[in-house]
């Protein structure tokens, strides 16, 4: 692999290999891009996870501007105005240019896009695949683009562990493929490394999304922004296992109710009822348990036996578990899902480094706001992604490529990351909870040890979580539980957040993870 290095000099190099990364790549052909990927393509990855579908205004009776007002409501006040009208306007555009690369969607008899709802939506406006086999059908066609397209070198197995800076400009990447050492010279590089839910206990996404594209970045000395915004989805499977599966919103959205173990129908007088924003169904769902109830999902008398039908995919994970949707409840439980904040960019994805980029959930457009309307996740990687592929394009390939000496990195272990995030800024948080967790995570952070990079990550998270003395969106403070007016977004660096460490008194202390 190493030998295959000066070939790679100079090209773009995209980290990651989900939606946003490789639709990058497709919209930056037949420019010469190399894609590094952890693990072989369509192997690991949220993406493939993906069940509702993909939001688009697409049906009869919508448009780009209702999907907005939804957008801008679930975002409790914090969205990006402009990145909401660019993001719904462009995608329609972004479901046509997908199956224009080959993405069989799902249609009805008359060959029309068959449309499905979900919490907090106005309008039918999902767009699905294989019924709840989205993320694969999408995967299966952008890979099998990738494979088709010359310009794009995939290289599977290939781990980014640093990006290469000089005098505030990026001038390479150092990953590991296989068992070789790899760094390219580059001076354009887009992050596309997914979310941060392999940094806590209980997520649905892989394990190996744990927020290294945010330490990449970070590291390099990029802005993060909204890293206190966290997603629980309210519906995990509640079963022991890990990552925890999920039963999709769109379940609710065909008229699934919410009941715990007494029969009650706990959601009834909650606006919106089980199509309520996330957050709120997260946290009556998080406090019912707390109470010592579970929770079900009870799915009989909306499908029945077309259970399996509309949704063959969690028919199947719940076989697993003996748990059969048509004729019994499903047990649920909130889990970490998705990171609405992350690498700050604009809107063309750039962020303050110069020479890189960030697409997909690991960046941070303003889109979500405090809280992401759910399916807005795939349809805003396969936007900006299209707009990072034009900015990248008009600007890479100025700098010649340069000889990069870097030492060599152990490979991250969020293991002992995950217990302390999870108890500080989990469905509800507190200050003394988040104080106990930035003491505990900062020498992690500070150590040159396995842990150092995810514990960075989770550092940041929990001092964003402080700062915010509000509850908004998926933010909720039980200290501080309501909402603060003006509503402000904040950034910060990793030093920041370190500094924020040092000022509440709780010097690390040196030690190796
Ligand atoms: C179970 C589940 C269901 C979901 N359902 C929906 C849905 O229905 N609709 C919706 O809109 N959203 C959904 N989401 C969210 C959505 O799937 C994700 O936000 C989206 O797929 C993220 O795409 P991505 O390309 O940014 O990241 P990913 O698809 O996670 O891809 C990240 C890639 O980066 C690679 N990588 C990571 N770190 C490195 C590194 N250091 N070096 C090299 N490679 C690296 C990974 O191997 C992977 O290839 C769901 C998420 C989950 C977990």
């Amino acid at each position: 692999m190493t030998n295959a290095q000066p070939l790679l000099d100079g090209r773009v190099v995209i980290v990651g290999a989900g939606v946003a990364g490789l639709s990058a790549a497709l919209r930056l052909a037949p420019k010469p891009v190399v894609v590094l990927s952890k693990a072989p393509l369509a192997a690991e990855g949220s993406t493939i996870w993906a069940q509702g579908g993909v939001a688009a205004a697409m049906g009869y009776d919508d448009d780009p501007t209702f999907h907005e007002a939804d957008t801008l409501a679930a975002g409790d006040g914090l969205c990006d105005p402009d990145i909401v009208a660019r993001f719904t306007s462009g995608a329609p555009g972004a479901i046509r240019w997908l199956a224009d690369h080959g993405a069989r969607f799902d249609r009805d008899a008359q060959g029309r896009l068959a449309l499905g709802l979900e919490a907090a939506h106005s309008r039918r406006r999902i767009v699905h695949a294989q019924g709840d086999g989205t993320g694969l059908e999408i995967m299966r066609a952008l890979v099998a683009a990738v494979r088709r397209t010359p310009s794009i070198e995939v290289l599977e197995g290939a781990e980014a562990r640093r990006l290469l800076v000089d005098d505030g400009r990026i001038v390479g990447v150092f990953a590991r493929c296989g068992d070789a050492d790899l760094t390219i010279a580059t001076d354009s590089v887009v992050i596309a490394t997914g979310g941060v839910g392999g940094l806590f206990e209980t997520s649905t996404n892989p394990l190996g999304s744990f927020g290294q594209g945010l330490a990449l970045a970070a590291r390099a000395g990029a802005r993060l922004i909204d890293l206190e915004f966290v997603q629980f989805h309210p519906t995990a499977l509640d079963v022991p296992a890990s990552p925890a599966p999920l039963v999709s919103e769109a379940v609710r959205g065909e008229g699934a109710i919410l009941v715990d173990d007494l029969g009650e129908r706990f959601m009834i007088d909650v606006p919106g009822r089980e199509l309520a924003p996330r957050d709120v169904v997260a946290r009556a769902i998080w406090r019912r348990r707390a109470e010592g109830r579970r929770v079900y999902l009870d799915a009989r008398a909306c499908l029945g036996a077309g259970f399996a039908k509309r949704f063959p995919a969690i028919t199947a994970i719940c076989a697993q578990w003996n748990i059969d949707p048509a004729n019994g409840l499903i047990p649920v439980r909130p889990a970490e899902h998705y990171h609405m904040g992350g690498v700050q960019v604009d809107a063309f994805g750039r962020s303050s480094v110069e020479g890189l980029w960030a697409c997909g959930e690991v960046a941070c457009t303003g889109l979500h706001g405090a809280n992401r309307l759910a399916s807005n996740s795939l349809s805003e990687a396969l936007v900006f992604a299209a707009s990072v592929a034009e900015s990248v394009a008009g600007a890479a390939g100025s700098r010649r490529p340069q000889k990069l000496r870097i030492a060599a990195r152990p490979p991250a272990d969020p293991r002992p990351v995950r217990p302390l995030l999870s108890a500080a800024a989990g469905v509800e948080r507190h200050g003394e909870l988040l104080r106990e967790g930035i003491a505990a995570l900062a020498p992690l952070a500070m150590s040159e040890g396995p842990a150092a990079d995810p514990a960075a990550v989770a550092l940041a998270i929990c001092v964003a979580a402080l700062h915010r003395e509000e509850s908004r969106g998926a933010h909720a403070r039980s200290d501080f539980p309501n909402r603060a007016e003006p509503a402000t977004r904040r950034g910060l660096t990793f030093d920041e957040a370190l500094a924020t460490a040092r000022e509440l008194n709780i010097t690390p202390r040196k030690r190796t993870a």
